[in-house]
C-alpha cells in the first residue's frame, strides 16, 4: 500500500532537499549506506570481506542532467576502480547508466562507459550495469549488446527484474551470450501493462528464471565465481526472501551445479544474519555496498521496501 507513494516520492526534488539536510534521515539512511567517502566504504569493504564475503561497490546518484556532471561521475567511478587496485580488496562496481547522462544523450553515455570499462579491464575488474525503471531498459539492453559486439568488452554484466512480462525472453537473449546475470524483483513502480502486479508472480517468475539461469551454469565451460572475489558467475541471486535463496540451492542441489557457480547478492545492512549464514555454508555471497551523498531515492527504495523500515524512520525522530 505505502510502496507505490514513497517510490513515487523517490524523485521529488523537495523531499530530497528535505531529508538531506536533515541529521536524522541521514543517520537512518546510513543504515543501508556505507557512509559518504570512498574511504568509508572501502573500509566497509573490508569488513565483510573479512567475515568471507565478497561486494560490488556502488556511487550513490541518478538520473544526472548535464554532460559536465556525467563526466565528472565517470571520473570518480574510475576513482573507485583504482582504490579497489590499491586496497587490494575484493570486490568490483555497480553503476547506474542515468549516472553516466543515459537520458540526455545515448552516445554521451557510451563514451563514458568505454571510458569505465576499458579501466575496469585495465584492472582485471567486472563492471555490472544496475537495471533502472523500464524508460531505461531498451536504451541499457542497447547500450550492454554495443560494449559486448562493438567494443569487444566482456568484463560486464547485467541486471533482470523478475516482475518484468518481458524478462523470460531478455533472460534468454542475454543467456545465449554468456551474460553474467544479477536476478532481482524490481525496485521500481510499473504499470499491470508491463509487470505482475502480485507478488506471488513476481516470485513464481524469479525462480523460473534463476531455473534458466542454473542450468546454463550447469554446462562444463560456464565460468566460476573468480578466485580474486571480483568476477562473479554467471548465475547471481540477489534477493532477501528466504523462500527463493532456498528453492535457488534446492534446484542447483536437484540438478548438480556447484556453490562456486553461482552466487547470492544482498544489500548492505538488510538480513545480515542470512548473508552470514549462507557464507558460512560456503556459497559466494556478494553484497552491494552504495556509498556517496545522493543517498536519497536509494534509501526512499528501501523504505518502500519494507513498511517496517519506515517506522524505524518514524520512531526515531520521536526518540531524538
Ligand atoms: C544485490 C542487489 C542488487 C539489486 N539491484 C537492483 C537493480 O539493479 N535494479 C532493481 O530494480 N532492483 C535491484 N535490487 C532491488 C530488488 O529489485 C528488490 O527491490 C529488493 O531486493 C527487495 O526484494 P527482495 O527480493 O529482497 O524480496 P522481498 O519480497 O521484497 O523481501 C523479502 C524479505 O527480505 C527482507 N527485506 C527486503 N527488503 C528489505 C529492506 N529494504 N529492508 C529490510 N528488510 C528487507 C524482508 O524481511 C522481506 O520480508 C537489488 C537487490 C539486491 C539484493
Amino acid at each position: 500500500m505505502l510502496r507505490s507513494p514513497l517510490i513515487y516520492l523517490s524523485e521529488a526534488d523537495w523531499l530530497r532537499r528535505l531529508l538531506m539536510d536533515w541529521k536524522i534521515a541521514r543517520r537512518v539512511a546510513l543504515r543501508f549506506v556505507a557512509g559518504e567517502r570512498l574511504a568509508d566504504a572501502i573500509l566497509a569493504v573490508r569488513v565483510l570481506n573479512e567475515r568471507s564475503m565478497n561486494t560490488t561497490l556502488n556511487l550513490l546518484g541518478e538520473d544526472t542532467d548535464t554532460p559536465k556532471k556525467a563526466q565528472k561521475i565517470t571520473q570518480d567511478i574510475i576513482a573507485i576502480l583504482d582504490a579497489i587496485e590499491e586496497s587490494g580488496v575484493r570486490s568490483n562496481i555497480s553503476i547506474k547508466l542515468t549516472q553516466l547522462g543515459l537520458k540526455q544523450d545515448e552516445n554521451l553515455c557510451s563514451e563514458n562507459l568505454v571510458r569505465i570499462l576499458t579501466h575496469a579491464r585495465r584492472l582485471k575488474t567486472f563492471v555490472r550495469i544496475d537495471m533502472e525503471d523500464s524508460s531505461c531498459i531498451d536504451a541499457t539492453m542497447r547500450l550492454y549488446w554495443r560494449m559486448r559486439n562493438e567494443h569487444g568488452f566482456n568484463n560486464v554484466g547485467m541486471v533482470i527484474q523478475s516482475y518484468l512480462y518481458r524478462s523470460d525472453e531478455d533472460t534468454k537473449t542475454l543467456l545465449s551470450g554468456d551474460t553474467r546475470i544479477r536476478m532481482v524483483k524490481g525496485a521500481y513502480d510499473e504499470p499491470s501493462e508491463i509487470a505482475y502486479p502480485k507478488k506471488k508472480d513476481v516470485d513464481k517468475a524469479f525462480d523460473r528464471l534463476v531455473e534458466m539461469m542454473l542450468d546454463t551454469a550447469r554446462t562444463e565451460t560456464s565460468p566460476l565465481i573468480g578466485d580474486d572475489g571480483k568476477w562473479p558467475p554467471i548465475t547471481a541471486v540477489a534477493t532477501h526472501d528466504q523462500a527463493r535463496i532456498d528453492y535457488a540451492i534446492a534446484y542447483s542441489q536437484k540438478t548438480g551445479v556447484p556453490k562456486n557457480k553461482m552466487e547470492f547478492q544482498m544489500l548492505y545492512g538488510i538480513r545480515r544474519e542470512t548473508q552470514e549464514s549462507l557464507a558460512a555454508e560456503g556459497y559466494p555471497v556478494r553484497i552491494y555496498v552504495p556509498y556517496g551523498t545522493e543517498w536519497f531515492p536509494y534509501f526512499m527504495r528501501r523504505l518502500a521496501e519494507r513498511p517496517a523500515n519506515l517506522w524505524f524512520f518514524v520512531s526515531s525522530y520521536f526518540r531524538s
